[in-house]
């Protein structure tokens, strides 16, 4: 069996055992099994793949730079890069609004009673956050995993490296290496993939209240089918149009990103397994994908905008509030800020709907009504944000001539089947 199916049928299995477990809600299982094993192994893995998010960033990305060789060619990729994952972005919330405006969801709804939501801490602006793009500590930066600033020093550091080339060449090639080995650390921890998902699985359905979706059918359908529709209809329709490249193939390919989005609900802890899956098993080249994935892990969240466009269409409805063309063009322009200043982390696109809502005037404790659900509609959401990713990469890297087609048609390029440790 390979390990993507292994890993499906630990999703299979951890969602039965977390159905089982949410029935039963037997207080001793909740404690020593949900709480305490299938916590604990979902936990220790998550963690796993955070501590490797960095080192695998920067040992990628500094030889990336330099592997393009072009600073001209570099800033090129960079604009384009950033101009599809904005564009998509709009798209997505689009297609969210549009749907649930046309299906009226929370139309004469029951006026939600002692609502409450915490909102957002006082935030960063979006100002702030462009300013925090260079950092004034480095380390800093790197202890607190702050992606947009690793990667604005990462990226500096190949542009000198670059304009001294002949005389760092073994510098490059010693951070080459380190990339390697850190990739292998990458292969060594999916091979605990299977039983990670199925713990986040069963802990994640265990926790979910099946009363609270029965309350929220509409919503919870309308924000799952619009992101089915972006993943799987829009973005294939763009990556078709861009490239050319088979569909089925790519979807197939890019599984086991989607079940590692889907299980940690967190694009940045999914890094590792996305920039594993554009470059060995689509082909797209190192230059490209190092500085893509995780630049599109932190400002691209086509999934996030998805949630944030129907819920503020629900609650509009709820409320009674007829928020107009401008309010909902405020709101595209919004969730597209907001999915930019979003950390790539479980939930905090919740925390980010607040921006959405003061900015429309919209009720902020009414996010509390929703909450209750998006656990579920988290994990899906972060899936689409990692679909979305990938495409993007693909689309940039084929333009550029930089996707290897004879890996992307070899259906089993880069497959891991077995994990070789040599002693
Ligand atoms: N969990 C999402 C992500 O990491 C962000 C969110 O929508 O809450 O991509």
């Amino acid at each position: 069996m390979t390990l993507t199916n292994k890993v499906l049928l630990g999703l299979a299995l951890g969602t039965v055992t977390g159905a089982i477990l949410n029935i039963l809600d037997h207080s001793w299982l909740n404690t020593y099994v949900v709480d305490g094993v299938l916590y604990a192994g979902g936990k220790l893995f998550v963690n796993a793949l955070k501590m490797l998010v960095v080192p695998l960033v920067i040992f990628s990305l500094i030889p990336g730079v330099f592997a393009i060789g072009d600073i001209k060619l570099l800033g090129k990729v960079g604009t384009k890069t950033v101009a599809l994952y904005i564009g998509t972005t709009a798209i997505a919330i689009i297609t969210a609004i549009s749907l649930a405006a046309a299906l009226g969801i929370g139309e004469g709804g029951a006026l939600p009673q002692d609502v409450s939501f915490a909102g957002r801490e006082a935030g960063k602006s979006t100002l702030d956050i462009l300013i925090g793009i260079v950092p004034t500590n480095i380390f800093k930066a790197f202890a607190s995993g702050d992606m947009l600033a690793i990667i604005f020093f990462s990226i500096f550091l190949g542009i000198a490296a670059l304009s001294i080339k002949d005389e760092c060449e073994e510098t490059i090639s010693i951070i080459e290496q380190m990339n390697k080995i850190v990739m292998k650390m990458v292969e060594l921890v999916m091979w605990f993939a299977p039983y990670a998902v199925f713990c986040l699985l069963g802990k994640a359905i265990a926790d979910v209240g099946i009363e609270l979706i029965a309350d929220l059918l509409g919503y919870f359908l309308v924000v799952i089918a619009a992101l089915l529709i972006h993943a799987f209809f829009t973005m294939m329709v763009i990556l078709k149009t861009f490239t050319g490249l088979n569909v089925g193939l790519f979807l197939k390919k890019i599984r086991s990103a989607q079940i590692f989005a889907f299980s940690t609900a967190s694009s940045g802890a999914t890094i590792p397994v996305t920039l594993r899956t554009v470059q060995s098993r689509l082909g797209v080249d190192r230059a490209i994908s190092s500085f893509s994935v995780p630049f599109g892990a932190t400002i691209n969240m086509d999934g996030t905008a998805i949630m944030q466009g129907v819920a503020t269409v629900f609650i509009a409805n709820l409320y009674g509030i007829d928020l107009g063309m401008q309010g909902y063009l405020l709101v595209v322009l919004t969730a597209v800020l907001a999915s930019i200043g979003t950390a790539a982390v479980p939930s905090v696109g919740l925390v980010m709907l607040t921006l959405v809502f003061e900015q429309v005037n919209l009720p902020v404790e009414a996010i509390g009504l929703i909450m209750g659900v998006d656990r579920l509609l988290d994990m899906t959401r972060t899936a689409v944000n990692v679909t979305g990713d990938t495409v993007v990469t693909s689309i940039v890297a084929k333009g550029e001539g930089r996707l290897d087609e004879a890996v992307f048609s070899d259906p089993e390029a880069g497959q891991l089947e077995e994990v070789h440790i040599n002693n």
